[in-house]
């Protein structure tokens, strides 16, 4: 008798948010013409996806090592962005430069470099809630006038004068929970330290798209037995949405590509769901669900 196959379904929310997408798309049709395309650091934190644009011919460039004035081709700034100093240095250069900053990271850093500009006035500092030496903070960092801070928790409150006017802004893929708990400990030690003459000014600059997929994977895990969570090595969104998802259903096993599916995760599934993070090609969850399906049948 045959017995039910078990269903797989893949997460509708996971896979590239708006910015990476829209880079990897201009990407393409840059390598669907005759000059060389190079990206200035790796277009998105997965290795299949990376490979995937290699074989078409796209070519990584090492941003702090490799000398940008041999380039001769195109090379893309990717979504998350980079100061005004490199794009001043590839013109320079006389590199044509593909610019897919995310367009949600180019109103950040006009906002930064505003706040940044005003502070100077003011006296005060703009603080940026990040981790430091990421793209996307080297961008914002660029974009300020020299006053600008960069905390990556609150336990580091301390390198702050809270007597200062203070504008403070969160890198767009930063944790919003962790995010607003440091912008509460903020307001509270400003209002201790200055009272009713504090000026604390918060932004809240994390990206929904990013903020919208914890809950998100939270309840994709609760609604399967087991989790197939997809995610290159390097990609810290990956982590994050997989500990989620960890967290709330503890057959959760993370790959990076089908090598990895083992058919002994789904003894006595009856609903295997397939996500990733917000760097995971579609493309790659479907191979990994086409192999789970295929494993499943076969048992
Ligand atoms: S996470 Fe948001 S801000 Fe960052 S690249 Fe994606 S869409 Fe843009």
């Amino acid at each position: 008798m045959d017995h039910l196959l078990p269903k797989v379904e893949i997460d509708p929310s996971a896979g590239f948010c708006s910015g990476v997408k829209r880079a990897i798309e201009a990407t393409e049709q840059l390598l669907s013409q005759p000059d060389d395309v190079f990206c200035l650091g790796e277009i998105v934190h997965n290795e299949a996806e990376l490979e995937r644009l290699n074989n078409l011919g796209m070519k990584i460039l090492n941003r702090e090592k490799d000398n940008t004035g041999d380039i001769k081709g195109r090379i893309i700034i990717r979504a998350h962005g980079e100061p005004p100093s490199t794009f001043e240095r590839l013109q320079a250069e006389g590199t044509t430069v593909v610019d897919a900053t995310c367009p949600v990271v180019i109103r950040l850093q006009q906002r930064v470099k505003k706040a940044s500009a005003e502070m100077m006035e003011a006296r005060g500092s703009v603080i940026i809630f990040g981790k430091p030496g990421h793209p996307e903070v080297q961008g914002l960092l660029g974009n300020s006038s020299g006053n600008a801070i960069v905390i990556r928790a609150v336990e580091e409150l301390d390198r702050i004068d809270l007597t200062r006017p203070l504008r403070v802004f969160s890198q767009t893929t930063s944790d919003l929970g962790a995010y607003n708990k440091f912008c509460e400990a903020i307001l509270a030690g400003a209002a201790k330290a200055s009272g009713e003459k504090s000026d604390v000014i918060i932004n809240q600059t994390v990206c929904s798209q990013m903020s919208r997929r914890g809950p998100g994977i939270e309840q994709f895990a609760l609604s399967h037995d087991v989790i197939v969570f997809v995610s290159g090595s390097g990609s810290s969104n990956g982590k994050y949405l997989s500990g989620i998802s960890k967290a709330k259903n503890s057959r959760t096993y993370v790959v990076t590509d089908t090598g990895q599916v083992k058919p002994e995760w789904f003894v006595n599934a009856l609903s295997i769901g397939v996500s990733g993070a917000t760097s995971t090609p579609v493309w790659l969850m479907h191979q990994v669900a086409g192999e789970i399906t295929r494993m499943i049948k076969n048992d």
